[in-house]
């Protein structure tokens, strides 16, 4: 038996970011940049009014209090949207909405607060006088092109993940599509002559197929594209069959079949077929797992009990279908959380305890979330986290400071 760090650089060490495409924008979220991304011009591209209020010389206004206000002409009134054709000359202001180009002439923006505007409320147009009540600064609430980012400027790198904000950015560079690494295609393949999908008809000794749905979501979750392959039953030929169906699949996902029971039949058609890695590892739920080859395509046999299939999905299917995106950092996001309660980490397995992550006084804080048996899926549901109790850690004590993967965090 190999320990999860040992078992997860092999397992690792098979993938590698995929190649490019382009997708539209709309279609990048959670993808990972496959190239640097140069500004094509200046944002904001031109200097624009940062306030609503008045575009003024800020030299006219020197001096001005309440007492004793800068008195100026408005010329004309500016809107965003609209160039501005007249000029702000000496002792001019032109009325400007925030957004708005900023008239040549003018190099300050003063807000409406700071005006007779205020005072008694009346609008300020074209024809009228303005009482300006406050010194302006050269440049105040004016936003210089550029300010945000300068033509020729790298803002993204690749590696970054497409975020809503980079969509953003992407959008305010006229990009309509970006170059990304393709998605993973993953198959999912669930195992069992007991399993039945949801809204069929179950009969006795029958259980729910709960892995597929669930692990065809984390694969979603991660940024994969999950391929569904429905159940293969525990026959060696149903088998064979149904592992025909990965081909052209990136990854191949099954559950169950990897034990060392009489239909545990995975394990034994991959080694007849294909290759086999790696298998058992000291990792707990989640011991029985199996890495090998079927032809060109990367087979990872998951446990059959759900919730030992969704912690080694967590452990070795996540960060090889992020690896294969493009991202770089591959650890899930950990925090350290005190621990509320005791256990023993019997059998030197590195144990992933179902906790609920609440924020204390003092930190972070983490409590069992109920039955931790591989099979009781409703815990995972109801918990945030995976406690990591190390191999090496025989008891866990009230209060302890352990690591604990916050599995809904740096993802999408
Ligand atoms: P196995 O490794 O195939 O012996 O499966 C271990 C346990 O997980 C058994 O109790 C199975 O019934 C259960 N199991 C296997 N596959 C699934 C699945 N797709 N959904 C729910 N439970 C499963
Ligand atoms: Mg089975």
């Amino acid at each position: 038996m190999i320990d999860v760090d040992t078992a997860r650089e092999r397992i690792l060490a098979a993938f590698a970011p995929l190649g490019m495409e382009h997708v539209a924008l709309d279609a990048a979220l959670g993808a990972i940049l496959a190239v640097d991304v140069v500004a094509g011009g200046n944002v904001p591209p031109f200097p624009n009014a940062a306030m609503d209020g008045f575009a003024v010389r800020a030299e006219d206004t020197a001096g001005a209090t309440p007492e004793h206000p800068a008195r100026l002409l408005v010329v004309a009134e500016a809107a965003a949207g609209y160039p501005c054709v007249t000029e702000v000359t000496a002792g001019a202001a032109i009325r400007i909405m925030t957004g708005a180009p900023i008239p040549t002439g003018a190099d300050a923006v003063v807000r409406f607060e700071e005006t007779d505007e205020r005072a008694d409320a009346v609008r300020r147009g074209p024809g009228e006088t303005v009482a300006i009540v406050r010194e302006a600064r050269a440049g105040e609430h004016l936003r210089p092109a550029g300010e945000d980012i300068q033509a020729g400027q790298i803002v993204l790198l690749a590696g970054a993940r497409v975020r809503p904000a980079v969509i953003g950015v992407l959008a305010t560079l006229n990009h309509t599509q970006i170059a990304v690494h393709r998605r993973p295609r993953v198959g999912v393949l669930a195992t069992g002559d007991e399993l039945v999908d949801p809204g069929k008809p179950l009969g006795a000794g029958q259980i729910r197929n709960s892995n597929a749905p669930m692990i065809v979501a984390m694969v979603r979750r991660c940024g994969g594209e999950p391929v569904s392959l429905g159940i293969a039953r525990d026959s060696e030929d149903d088998l064979r069959h149904a592992l025909s169906r990965a081909e052209g699949c990136d990854l191949l996902l099954t559950t169950g079949g990897v034990s060392i029971g009489d239909y545990d039949l995975v394990k034994r058609v991959l080694q007849a077929e294909g290759r086999i890695d790696l298998w058992n590892v000291r990792i707990k739920p989640g011991k029985p797992l199996a890495f090998g080859w079927l032809g060109p395509t990367p087979v990872l046999g998951l446990p059959g009990n759900p919730v030992a299939a969704a912690v080694a999905f967590e452990q070795f299917a996540r960060p090889a279908i992020r690896k294969m995106l493009g991202e770089r950092s591959l650890e899930i996001p950990t925090v350290m959380a005190r621990f509320t309660g005791c256990i023993e980490n019997r059998g030197a397995r590195r144990n992933y305890l179902r906790v609920v992550v609440d924020t204390g006084s003092d930190g972070f804080v983490a409590r069992c979330a109920g039955g931790q048996g591989s099979g009781i899926l409703s815990t995972l549901a109801m918990s945030n986290g995976l406690l990591v109790i190390h191999e090496d850690i025989a008891v866990v004590n009230e209060g302890d400071l352990l690591p604990v993967q916050m599995l809904d965090w740096g993802l999408g």
